[in-house]
């Protein structure tokens, strides 16, 4: 592959552009449960156009662009009073879920080293933790204990507390976890943590835009936020559910004395003072100034609203599933998100690789995890009115698939190139 020695015509880049896009999944019109999460019109056009005054801007230095210093801040404080921490809640934006996560392993680190002296440090998340844990505690050194989950896809607090030694830096719950989509039980969790000295980080990412707006919408939500005491940071992801684009999440931390442990300054370089809120160097203004926007146009009302949506899509797409043979629902998942297996109870014995196969062949996108084999969704207002259309295809595709077998066992939550 050679980079050509000429340029283009700014008309024909974009054609290419458009050209490559053809085979990328069909998410505009909501057949895609997850990856991409569309606010409707309003929302993009809030994003879009504060897109393209921000593209440029760098919030490396925000003394140059002051402006991306007060964005930061009110993101930030904004989304701290939507998790009821109080005024000494503290954090930054980071680039994403997996970004504000490294920090809060690393701050769970730090604080241990310097306040108990603590130069092995561990941790515990049950089985059903996100993936960028296991990241962090290999990248920056630390012992990961994971601990089964419970019959209902809950971390086992007990089982936690087996773990607990001198060297525990940080217990992790979920609100909810990614796979199965329930909520970890936080206070119990806290507590644990709270006992240990350690660190209690809530992994929110996917929660933390929705929870507080389904609490106002009338669903009941158990304790999970700054209300819990113990819980000590928490990583709440805009460009999930909080409909902003792709490249920007809140890392909160209950204080600003937490906090310090996340930061990292520098004061001997030939470049001049270095101080580093989060991993980036170089960061772009664009996902911070578009989440602002997103979220100053939308509005407490906003998501409540687009929660309501959400909710009704999820729970209609949950019934529907449970009531076609072979196929059950995994855990008791209150929200946004639905993992669909085969029904063990059932004399029907479904592939749901050879299922997640014959829907894509109709056009329809989902994850596939494991184990057990399962087809993840994340709901949201992108796929508000095709849950029907989704549940004939979803019947089709049953029907096709019972008794075939596919070899592929892939489950490609993340892939390299
Ligand atoms: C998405 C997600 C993450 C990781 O966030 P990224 O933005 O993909 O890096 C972590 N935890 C949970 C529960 C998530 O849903």
């Amino acid at each position: 592959m050679e980079f050509s020695q000429t340029g283009r015509p700014v008309d024909d880049v974009i054609a290419d552009l458009e050209a490559k896009r053809s085979d990328d999944v069909r998410w505009a019109d909501g057949r895609a449960f997850g990856m991409i999460y569309d606010g409707g019109p309003g929302v993009h056009e809030a994003a879009e156009r504060a897109a393209r005054l921000y593209l440029h801007e760098n919030a490396l230095n925000t003394k140059a662009f002051p402006s991306l210093g007060r964005i930061q801040s009110e993101v930030v404080g904004w989304t701290a009073s939507l998790l009821n921490g109080d005024d000494a809640a503290a954090g930054f934006l980071t680039s994403g879920g997996t970004e504000s996560i490294l920090c809060a392993v690393k701050a769970a680190r730090e604080r241990a080293r310097a306040e108990r002296g603590i130069d092995q440090p561990e941790m515990i998340v049950a089985e059903s933790a996100h993936a960028a844990f296991h990241k962090g505690a290999h990248l920056f050194g630390l012992e990961l204990h994971k601990t089964a989950v419970l019959d209902d896809w809950t971390a086992d607090v007990d089982a936690m507390a087996d773990h607990v030694n001198d060297n525990t830096v940080l217990i992790v719950g979920s609100a909810p976890q990614y796979p199965q989509g329930v909520m970890d039980p936080i206070p119990e969790i806290a507590a644990l943590a709270a006992s240990a000295g350690a660190n209690c980080h809530v992994d929110a990412c996917m929660g933390g835009f929705f929870l507080p707006f389904a609490e106002r919408a009338g669903r009941a939500v158990p304790p999970w936020d700054f209300r819990v005491d113990g819980v000590t940071s928490i990583s709440a992801d805009v460009h999930k559910l909080g409909y902003a684009p792709k490249g920007v999440s809140v890392i909160l931390h209950r204080n600003k004395d937490l906090r310090r442990y996340q930061t990292f300054v520098f004061d001997d370089w030939l470049g001049g003072f270095y101080a580093s809120p989060n991993l980036q160097g170089t960061r772009s203004g664009l996902p911070m100034a578009a989440a602002w926007a997103v979220m100053s146009h939308l509005g407490i009302d906003g998501y409540v609203e687009l929660a309501r949506t959400t909710l009704d899509n999820a729970d209609r797409m949950r019934s529907g599933v449970r009531a076609i043979d072979g196929l059950t629902i995994l855990g008791d998942s209150q929200y946004q998100l639905v993992a669909i297996s085969a029904d063990p109870a059932s004399d029907i014995a479904i592939d749901m690789f050879a299922l997640a196969d014959a829907l894509e062949s109709r056009g329809w996108f989902h994850d596939r995890q494991g184990p057990p084999d399962s087809l993840h969704a994340t709901v949201s207002n992108s796929n508000a009115g095709v849950i029907d259309e989704y549940l004939v295809a979803l019947r089709a595709s049953v029907d096709e698939v019972r008794g075939a077998t596919t070899d592929d066992r892939s489950t490609n939550y993340a892939t390299l190139e």
